[in-house]
């Protein structure tokens, strides 16, 4: 790709931001992609108004038309793969096969899945429960969605908030983050050869300078967040004043319970891979680990052993299994919880706790041992290549330190009884447990937290119930 896309898609028109410019990063190499100028608070006004007056015509579009459109949108990502891929992993520093191979199948999947069940929502048939009378329930869509997404997955994200809404007949506002911004606004060059003008509207800024008046706006219906449990805070904090709908997918901390009758060598490659994919910059990342008396040891070594050998390196490095961290802010935040734990004098850097060398925002893949249950490390989201490992010695015990969490995203158990499994599985406070696997996600099931992990779902039919409203119609016979 020859020119990076930097204008923002508002009512059908690319413009330039007209707030203050936002540098994106390599985070590879520090450097500097792109000046993307921001959105002005009235640009944000002006996308809101064009999203709003878009919405009728759009409400009014059959099912099997939203799902026309959306497909398309899927098969022209399809067409560009490769461009799509180059751009986020460029942005984000992540391996560009990954990017590649793995998200933007995903990507694809989950517009074709919303494709189709936007052809499948429906309301009740209907029935009389009052003599004479016949009642009936329609699911609507609410409106203009203002989408914001974080810079981790950041086409993924907007996958997850721009299928369902326009799906269900809703139209939206898409801010990336202020750090990620490149892909979503490829992504607007392509939908608006697709969509009607104002349906979907993309514009760029900082959290404060954008997000907050798009939040804040009293034409804005649902505010659909992916971010930090203190940005979630803040925006249920601005949607009260009008008591807009709130969808929040925000942090988590993934216990990940090994009993000691686990496969050991399954538990290290997984852990391997679910612990750093994306250099532990995920939510659901596999960092906190709970290990039988039996099989610690073993377990400490060989994952060590196993994360010691984890390819570390630039996006277009194909050996590269694990890139560098989103910023040096973000590295710096890693590398400050590692040092706070090394200085605890009961924990031990079994290997990592580095930052690598020369440019670039990279940090070595870290196991730390020894973790207790009040440790920060075992408390607190990393959101780093950082896994810790506790023993246990009383199954119920580990189970009550995995819930003793503010979080409730994602959570693993390991273990070859079945019975077991599911017991942990049904004591557990967390949107997702998996059982002798961690991080897989298919776009037919629902993801989404409890507790501070935040509410609303992603993904499958519930993303739609999400994003519609349940009405009932009483006729009179
Ligand atoms: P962040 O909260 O800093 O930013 C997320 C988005 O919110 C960005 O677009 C940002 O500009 C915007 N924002 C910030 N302040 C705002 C405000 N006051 N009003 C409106 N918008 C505002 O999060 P991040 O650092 O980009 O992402 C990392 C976080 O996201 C982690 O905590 C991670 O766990 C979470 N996350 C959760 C999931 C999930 O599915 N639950 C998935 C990915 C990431």
């Amino acid at each position: 790709m020859n020119i990076l896309p930097t204008q923002l898609l508002i009512d059908g028109a690319f413009v330039q931001g007209e707030g203050e410019a936002e540098r994106v990063l390599n985070p590879a190499t520090g450097e500097l992609i792109v000046a993307v100028p921001e959105a002005s608070v009235e640009q944000v006004h002006k996308a809101v108004s064009a999203a709003h007056r878009a919405f009728d015509a759009w409400r009014d579009t059959t099912p099997m038309e939203r799902s026309r459109l959306l497909l398309k949108l899927a098969d022209a990502i399809e067409t560009r793969a490769e461009d799509f891929a180059r751009l986020e992993s460029l942005n984000c520093g992540k391996p560009y096969a990954r990017a590649l191979g793995d998200e933007i199948p995903a990507i694809v999947d989950c517009y074709r899945y919303f494709a189709g069940a936007a052809r499948c929502i429906g309301g009740t048939v209907a029935n009389e429960y009052l003599a004479g009378h016949t009642s009936m329930i329609r699911r609507d869509p609410l409106g203009v969605v203002g989408s914001i997404a974080p810079w981790n997955y950041p086409m993924m994200m907007a996958a997850w908030k721009i299928a369902p809404a326009l799906a269900a007949g809703n139209t939206v506002v898409l801010k990336p983050s202020e750090q990620t911004p490149l892909t979503a606004l490829l992504l607007a060059q392509i939908a608006a050869e697709i969509f009607p003008k104002g349906v979907l509207n993309v514009i760029t800024g900082r959290g404060a300078s954008v997000g907050q008046p798009l939040v804040e706006h009293p034409k804005v219906a649902m505010v659909s967040l992916t971010g930090d449990v203190a940005t979630g805070r803040k925006i249920l904090q601005a949607a009260s004043t009008s008591l807009k709908r709130t969808h929040l997918e925000l942090g988590g901390k993934a216990p990940v319970i090994v009993f000691d009758d686990a496969d050991l060598a399954a538990v290290v490659d997984g852990l391997k891979v679910f612990g750093y994919y994306n250099a532990g910059q995920d939510c659901t990342a596999a960092c906190r680990v709970y290990a039988g008396a039996k099989v610690h040891d073993k377990l400490v070594a060989d994952l060590s052993s196993a994360v010691k050998a984890i390819k570390v390196g630039a996006q277009d490095d194909p050996e590269s299994e694990v890139g560098p961290l989103i910023s040096d802010r973000q590295r710096a935040r890693v590398a400050s919880f590692v040092e706070r734990a090394q200085m605890t004098g009961h924990m031990e850097i079994t290997t990592g706790g580095k930052l690598r060398g020369g440019s670039g925002f990279f940090y070595e893949p870290t196991v730390i041992a020894g973790a207790r249950q009040d440790d920060e490390i075992v408390k607190r989201e990393v959101f780093g290549p950082v896994v810790s490992v506790t023993r246990f010695t009383d199954p119920d015990q580990a189970v009550a330190w995995a819930n003793d969490s503010d979080y409730g995203l994602a959570s693993s158990v390991w273990t070859q009884d079945v019975g077991r499994a599911m017991r942990v599985a049904r004591s557990l406070q967390y949107g997702c447990t998996w059982i002798n696997t961690h991080f897989m996600l298919v776009n037919e099931m629902p993801h989404g937290g409890m507790k501070s992990s935040g509410y609303g779902k992603d993904m499958s039919m519930y993303a739609l119930e999400d994003y519609t409203v349940a009405r009932h119609v009483m006729v009179k016979l």
